[in-house]
């Protein structure tokens, strides 16, 4: 019998180094799904309308602009993401995160390509969200950044730095967000025309906000944003993305 070459490969990896999915541990056979098993990838929910048009939140009823938009509190252009916070993409995001199982950020990078062509994207240059320098050495690497390299576009990971290493957000509401990020990142060189602006997770869209502002200052004419994950809003959350109100997302 004749094994296909990867499928041989595959094989002897699973008999030295099993792989076990990050959130239902069921064995993982393939390795072109990094960490997770292909029941756990296609369990996740994309994002689909209705939602706003500008920030891409999803609510279950919604035409045009959403509250925050209407008020004007975005200042980025546009803004998509692929997936739902889901307990499981918690996990996967958190293992790529934390546990080093850097080959989550693959598939998700592709997830997020797939979002990045099927939307009215419309920037040439992608900036990753950066970690602050200290956090970036403990982890040994960006996710963003990982995850921004699989869109096959030109991307920029040291344009933008962060210069606080601002604690987590969690449990804070919207405008000590927006407090704790004031002048939180600064350009390391020009910019100009239109950017995608890539992370794992969109939770409130302040770090986002924040971001453009540094962006536009610097010469930005459009920013666009692109995240892996989005949390869902109270209205619209789900038994799957209950978690999301209680949920620890960090840089
Ligand atoms: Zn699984
Ligand atoms: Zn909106």
């Amino acid at each position: 019998m004749r094994f296909p070459k990867r499928a041989l490969l595959d094989y002897i990896l699973n008999l030295l180094l099993p792989v076990h999915c990050v959130h239902c541990h069921a064995p993982v056979q393939e390795r072109r799904w990094g960490g997770a098993c292909p029941e756990c990838w296609s369990s996740l929910i994309r994002v689909e309308p209705p939602f706003c048009t500008k920030c891409g939140e999803p609510a279950p009823a919604i035409e045009g602009l959403c509250g925050l938009c209407i008020k004007g509190e975005h200042a980025f252009d546009f803004a998509r993401s692929a997936l739902l916070f889901t307990r499981t993409l918690r996990d996967i995001i958190h293992h790529l995160k934390y546990s080093d199982r850097v080959s989550l950020a693959k598939p998700l990078g592709d997830i997020l390509k797939e979002c990045l062509e099927r939307e009215a994207f419309t920037g040439d240059l992608i900036i990753p969200v950066p970690l602050h320098r200290s956090r970036e050495r403990q982890r040994g690497f960006n996710q963003a950044e990982l995850i921004a390299e699989r869109l096959g576009r030109p991307v920029a990971p040291r344009l933008l730095c962060r210069r606080k290493n601002t604690p987590s957000q969690t449990g804070l509401t919207r405008n000590e967000r927006k407090r704790n990020l004031a002048s939180a990142f600064q350009m390391r060189g020009e910019v100009k025309g239109r950017v995608i602006v890539v992370d794992d997770v969109y939770t409130t869209g302040s770090t986002m906000h924040e971001i453009a502002r540094t962006l536009k200052r610097a010469g930005a004419e459009r920013v666009e944003v692109l995240t892996v994950a989005r949390v869902a809003n109270e209205i619209y959350r789900a038994d799957e993305t209950d978690i999301a109100a209680g949920a620890s997302i960090t840089q």
